[in-house]
């Protein structure tokens, strides 16, 4: 029986739009009605993350079938938490992980031998629990995996240098955190250095609206010293406790699946990729689809460079056998189904150079009224530039009292000068427009947003802004000439 968006929809209960979008992003228009293929089936599968029944061979006729779109509650078991390290350069991310991981090897396993896969797991010592740390600290893979949808990380640590306190990149990482709604624990690094005032940084923290415990609010403060090794116990335990409250589960009983943190070729072994299980568990000779890669798992490695022959939930593993080389974020999924696995590898990959020829047109302000009324817009995330705080302020404020018809705007960030690379960055992930006022991009920032598809509108009187946006949501923007 041939298989509509709508009826695909019904079955996942994802809205159509969605599915309609998930197309559009990768260069192909369907509408509800359009018949969807077994590949295009398949994609999907791996876009939402589900799987496919391990009894049967998948073929045309029955993979609608064999969608497997909710686990079994009794399937879901406790997974280790995976965390995210960010904070402004120089303040101490590398060396936190690094010292993480050494007082780790060191009674490890394979004996002090590391390779820098991407992420590593961390067994901590009273617990003998399990913690994932993605190991490319900085928000730029943060936020380009969420951009493509691959939510990655369970809880960010915000890193802080307790002699510099809150600089530049640590305000946007407190932004890619909260757009992203995972929870942040402050660690205070460098309190060993003369001069470092830890306590300093609680209260300005304060101004971003990262409240300390003893303050009222809810954030996690740990003081301490990612060189000299203080306070790593502790931030083990906090991150555990959160991940107790986040009562973090997968279904570690089925076909793999999860993202691509990095891959690269390799002259003897061929494409080498480092992978993050997030749900199910891989085994040797698992026929598996990446992004627009395949192939059939020759061997699996662990951060230490140990062949395994199988890894579950949250294991940061390398996988050997896929036929060309994934992207950073590309999503995974086993099936049981060499064919099939290559038919989905070959559209994605065909998708990939559409959408690379198209410039994507994701969220401008010409099209916010048809998000509106398909109902997938409930606010218009903004982010404001202008040339001084007052007009900042200024703006902000207006611009948070804008409801139309039940439509808020959601000012995701707001600060001082010109329109900034990093600033398409977080309007790319957050599907936001971003305001300038008295601020103009450069010519190469101006192309990363045509890249991203990311709109920019330049303004000098603050009504006019007012205005703009409401006309938008109303759907009565003057069209641009
Ligand atoms: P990243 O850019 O955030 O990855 O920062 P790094 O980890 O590279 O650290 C920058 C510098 O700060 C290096 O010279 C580190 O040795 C130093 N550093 C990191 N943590 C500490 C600390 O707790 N105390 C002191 N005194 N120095 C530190």
């Amino acid at each position: 029986e041939p298989l509509s968006i709508a009826d695909f929809s019904k079955k996942i209960g994802k809205p159509i739009t969605e599915i309609v979008k998930y197309f559009f992003a990768h260069g192909v228009m369907l509408n509800q009605n359009a018949i969807l293929n077994e590949s295009q089936i398949g994609e999907l599968a791996l876009e939402f993350g589900f799987d496919f029944k391990k009894e049967e061979v998948l073929t045309k006729e029955n993979i609608f079938e064999q969608l497997q779109v909710e686990d079994n509650p009794e399937d879901l078991t406790p997974r280790a938490p995976i965390v995210t390290i960010m904070g402004h350069v120089d303040h101490g991310k590398t060396t936190l992980l690094d010292s993480m991981r050494n007082s780790n090897v060191v009674d490890g396993e394979a004996g002090g031998i590391t390779q820098a896969i991407g992420a590593y797991q961390v067994k901590n010592k009273a617990t003998n629990k399990s913690i994932t740390f993605i190991d490319t600290p900085g928000h730029e893979a943060f936020t380009e995996m969420r951009s493509r949808g691959a939510n990655a990380t369970d809880i960010v640590i915000l890193i802080v240098a307790a002699d510099d306190g809150v600089k530049p990149q640590t305000e946007e990482a407190i932004d890619h955190a909260k757009q992203a709604n995972v929870p942040i624990i402050v660690f205070v690094n460098k309190t060993d250095k003369p001069g470092a005032d830890p306590e300093k940084v609680k209260v300005e923290l304060m101004n971003y609206g990262l409240v300390a415990e003893e303050f009222g609010g809810d954030i996690p403060f740990i003081f301490g010293s990612a060189k000299q090794k203080i306070g790593l116990e502790e931030l083990q335990e906090t991150i555990l406790l959160i991940a107790d409250v986040l009562d973090l589960k997968a279904n570690a009983k089925k076909f793999a699946s999860g993202v691509v943190l990095e891959a690269h070729l390799d002259k003897a072994k061929g494409p080498v990729a480092s992978i993050l299980v997030q749900a199910g568990t891989l085994n040797m000779r698992d026929v598996l689809v990446a992004g627009p890669t395949f192939g059939a798992i020759k061997d699996i490695e662990n951060a230490n460079g140990l062949k395994i022959t199988s890894a579950g939930p949250s294991k940061p593993v390398v996988i050997f056998g896929l036929n060309s080389v994934p992207n950073a974020g590309d999503k995974f999924l086993v099936m049981n189904d060499e064919k099939m696995a290559r038919s989905i590898a070959e559209a994605q990959a065909e998708k990939q150079l559409a959408a690379e020829r198209m410039t994507k047109q994701s969220f401008t302000l010409d099209s916010i009224k048809n998000h509106i009324d398909e109902g997938e817009l409930k606010s218009i995330n903004v982010i404001v530039k202008a040339d001084t705080q007052g007009s900042v302020e200024a703006l902000k404020g207006s611009l948070m009292k804008i409801d139309v018809d039940g439509v808020k705007i959601n000012v995701i960030r707001a600060s001082v000068g010109a329109i900034s690379n990093s600033d398409i960055t977080l309007a790319a992930a957050g599907q936001a427009i971003i305001y300038g006022f008295n601020v103009r991009p450069t010519a190469n920032v101006r192309n990363k947003a045509d890249e991203d598809g990311v709109d920019i509108r330049l303004h000098t009187i603050i009504y006019k802004v007012i205005e703009e946006l409401e006309a938008a949501a109303k759907g009565m923007l003057d069209p641009i000439i």
